[in-house]
């Protein structure tokens, strides 16, 4: 029988890949957004897009109330850390608030699974060494720490109530679908690929680079940058799992990246030069943070099929090439 999922985010970076690659192999979809940050041109044809915030609970009751329902898949959130530090109450309350009413949403109306799009940022006091589900929890900024307690509210939901959840934590999303159909337009953009490409573009000023003296070999920070399309597939193998239990992942290629051998990368696939400058340190980096996926790949047999930087590269370089101004207005 086809699946059914509710995806709330849907038509933001990652929600719009996975509802692009759940759609690929013929479940149906059901995104809700309230579009401050996505975009209704990321929701592809074939997926229907309910306008409306999480935190209009009769809203989503009604949604929830549609029908039989598979899963349901949680991307919407705000997500800048730089932005959480200066709002810390905002992004705790904000996040927190509609996480948990949604997963009480869910328990009310019986839905079996629930999976969270959670970050690396609960890793907060890493100390450089890939890192695995068990490494102490300590998140970085508050907008980790609202994702932490949404896993906490999922482990109690289970152990009450029998909801079973997938938490996905994701390393540094990156890259757009191979097949050109979505990409990365965040606004405002801060994360490293799409602003290299854009410095190399000369549709931005030089590129910072946030911090030369840390403890790596170059001296820049070290990233996994994990192909969104990966992270993607991931959910669809997560998603299987629940049928048994519930599970948290750790999602990266084990591969460490630093700021400079990205704009490196970029050079290379561009073809032209990235200007850019050595600014002070961002609040909040650590110097290298970097996946242990050994247990979704031996559970699952997730086997990241994007995982050289310079396709990621490439396929963020198209995207952009052919949408400079991302998805419009
Ligand atoms: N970075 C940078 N200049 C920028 C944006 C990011 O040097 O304009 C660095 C940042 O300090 C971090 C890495 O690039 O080490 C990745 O940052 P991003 O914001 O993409 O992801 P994060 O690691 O914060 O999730």
């Amino acid at each position: 029988m086809r699946r059914r999922y509710l995806v709330t985010g849907g038509a933001g970076y990652v929600g719009s890949h996975v509802v692009a690659a759940l759609a690929d192999r013929g479940d149906e979809i059901v995104v809700i957004d309230n579009l401050r940050q996505g975009h209704r041109r990321a929701v592809l044809d074939g997926a229907r897009l309910i306008e409306a915030d999480l935190s209009d609970s009769a809203r989503l009751d009604a949604v929830l109330a549609e029908g039989r329902w598979d899963g349901v898949l949680h991307f919407a959130s705000l997500s800048l850390v730089g932005e959480s530090m200066r709002q810390p109450f905002r992004y705790l309350m904000e996040n927190a608030m509609a996480g948990i009413g949604l997963i009480d949403a869910c328990v009310r109306h019986g839905i079996a699974r629930f999976v969270l799009s959670s970050t690396a940022n609960l890793f907060g006091s890493a100390s450089g060494g890939p890192i695995a589900e068990d490494v102490a929890i300590d998140p970085g900024s508050p907008y980790g720490e609202s994702k932490w307690m949404i896993e906490r509210a999922l482990l109690w939901a289970d152990r009450l109530h029998g909801l079973r959840s997938a938490r996905l934590r994701y390393f540094n999303a990156a890259g757009a679908d191979p097949a050109g159909r979505l990409g990365e337009d965040h606004r405002p953009e801060t994360h490293l690929i799409p602003l290299v490409i854009d410095a190399a573009l000369g549709r931005r000023p030089p590129l910072e680079v946030f911090g030369d003296d840390y403890p790596t070999p170059d001296g820049t920070c070290i990233r996994d940058y994990v192909h969104v399309t990966d992270l993607a597939e991931a959910h669809l193998l997560a998603l299987d799992q629940l049928d048994a239990r519930s599970v948290t992942y750790n999602l990266g290629n084990g591969l460490g990246h630093s700021v400079l051998q990205v704009i490196e990368a970029v050079e290379r696939v561009g073809g032209r030069r990235v200007p850019y400058t050595v600014a002070a340190r961002r609040p909040g980096d650590p110097a290298v943070l970097v996946a242990a996926s050994d247990l979704i790949r031996r559970e699952t047999g997730w086997t990241p099929k994007h995982a050289d930087l310079d396709h990621i590269v490439r396929t963020a370089w198209a995207w952009r090439e052919k949408h400079p101004d991302g998805y419009g207005n």
